[in-house]
């Protein structure tokens, strides 16, 4: 009955779903959307008026230079199966999210973060350069240098500008695929922020976990989490989840009491273990994907996440607050992550991340009330001039998002006029004129604007050319 899920859950029914082949030609005006494993949050991978094009046959890896470095595969292949593929060469993948289990196209179109923003930026600064089928037949080789607008359009465009067929990424060079991880708790918010900036210097990954629930003179407390690559000879798993959820519980069982305790025997275990230990990588970047369906822990409602990034100096008065807001609120967030983003700029003008601290909050659905609570973590991201994470989002409004991505109608004006998602049909109406006049309060925006206009006639088909052109530096 629920095929084709995002992850949140929140809108369970059948979709209409068929494989991605080249010479499928969308009827008008019917729309289409890619559609990778559905790990992002909400509704941007979604399409309920149209058809989603499911990418999990277009899984395979073309192309691996290991003195380069350079990988060109499918955009269906979860990033999973490209870490089992390279983990004796030497090379990793620059940057990874929570979860193994997205999509290379995925992680292209919403140009992912890992715990190492800071030091390498987003997974689009990798992608040397990726083949785009458009609806019209026609392909494209994009890169920094060729079709570059709709190369800039499609890295954090949201599946937007066409489908990716297949990218050459720049990996990175690690001693092996584990981490010496260090587990560092604080009582305080305060305390976290005094202690980052000493830790960032020397350590790739750095990541915070905050016990949400704690009030009084714990509150904010939590264990930063950070790490290195090391040697070590022997393989990684990326094995498949050891538990599973297997049904829904009629209530969110990730609150009130449960959500209490849980926090607190977390932060209890994870103070008692400060000493360096060596870390595989399932349990170090993806420790979520031990379980698999967690999310239905959240009951039949499904779950929302916000996630959003405030700029460096408002970070300690507002992360707080947006804490606060949630205990204000009566809703605890289940998993809370604090994380710092750097100032590398991502090729994507889309793209969701800025310098500051990203703090990521799950509430179960509780109707109206959750979306209220929401409305007012939008508000206070919007006042301290940050903004909200669109693929983790399934409700914010058009005008939230015109204020804090005022680069959306450059996406627009390149989009795939037979693609379409529900996230870009609600967020993309017009709002009252008197807010789109009012300059957005981000006023530094540190995402390269695209470099040129958005005229389609600048775009240069490769029809029939790929996959050969992505895969021509530096493959075998
Ligand atoms: C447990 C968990 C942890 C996470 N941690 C992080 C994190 O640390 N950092 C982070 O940035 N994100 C994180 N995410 C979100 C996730 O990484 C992104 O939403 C990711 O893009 C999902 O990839 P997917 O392959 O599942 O794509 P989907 O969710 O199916 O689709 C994502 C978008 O990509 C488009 N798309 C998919 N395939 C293609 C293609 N071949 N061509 C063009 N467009 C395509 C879709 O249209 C859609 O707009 C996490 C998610 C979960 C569930």
């Amino acid at each position: 009955m629920n095929n084709a899920p995002s992850w949140g859950r929140l809108k369970r029914k059948r979709r209409t779903t068929l494989p991605f082949e080249p010479d499928i030609r969308p009827a008008s005006p019917q729309s289409i959307l890619p559609y990778g494993n559905g790990r992002s949050y909400g509704d941007s991978c979604h399409n309920d008026a149209g058809t989603l094009v499911t990418m999990g046959h277009r899984n395979f890896i073309l192309a691996f230079d290991p003195e380069t470095g350079l990988l060109t595969a499918g955009g269906g292949i979860p990033i999973r199966d490209i870490l089992k593929y390279i983990q004796r060469t030497g090379w990793f993948l620059p940057v990874v999210p929570g979860t193994k289990f997205v999509t290379l196209g995925g992680a292209i179109a919403n140009d992912i973060h890992g715990k190492n923003h800071e030091k390498r930026g987003t997974f689009g600064r990798y992608v040397q350069n990726l083949v785009l089928w458009r609806s019209d037949g026609e392909q494209f080789t994009c890169s920094n240098s060729e079709n570059k607008n709709l190369f800039a359009a499609t890295i954090g465009g949201m599946g937007l500008t066409g489908v990716i067929l297949y990218a050459q990424i720049q990996l990175m060079k690690v001693p092996s695929h584990f981490v010496e991880e260090r587990n560092t708790p604080f009582s305080c918010l305060d305390a976290y922020f005094d202690q980052e900036d000493d830790w960032e210097d020397e350590q790739e990954y750095s990541v915070a976990w905050i016990d949400s629930v704690s009030t009084g003179r714990a509150f904010g407390r939590g264990i930063s989490i950070t790490g290195n690559h090391v040697e070590h000879a022997k393989m990684a798993d990326y094995g498949d989840p050891s538990l599973s959820i297997p049904l829904t519980p009629p209530i969110p069982v990730v609150s009130g009491l449960p959500l209490r305790l849980f926090n607190a025997a977390y932060f209890r275990r994870k103070q008692q273990d400060v000493e360096p230990h060596l870390t595989g990588p399932d349990s170090f970047f993806f420790p979520l994907d031990a379980v698999a369906n967690w999310n239905r822990l959240y009951g039949p409602k499904g779950l929302f996440q916000h996630q959003c990034v405030i700029p460096l100096p408002a970070a300690r008065e507002v992360i707080p607050e947006l804490l606060k807001t949630s205990h204000d609120f009566g809703q605890g967030s289940f998993l809370t992550v604090l994380k710092r983003f750097g100032a590398h700029c991502s090729p994507g003008f889309m793209s969701f991340p800025q310098p500051g601290y990203t703090l990521t909050l799950d509430f179960a659905n509780r109707g109206a009330a959750t979306r209220q609570l929401l409305n007012r973590l939008d508000d206070i991201t919007l006042d301290a001039g940050g903004r909200t994470n669109p693929y983790k989002d399934g409700r914010m409004s058009a005008r939230t998002f015109q204020r804090a991505f005022p680069d959306w109608q450059k996406l627009e004006a390149l989009r795939d006029p037979s693609i379409q998602s529900d996230f870009w049909r609600r967020v993309s109406q017009p709002v009252a004129t008197r807010v789109m006049a009012t300059p957005p309060s981000i006023s530094t925006p540190v995402n390269q604007p695209a470099q040129q206009g958005v005229q389609k006639t600048q775009l240069q088909s490769v029809r029939d050319k790929a996959p050969a052109r992505a895969a021509n530096s530096g493959t075998r």
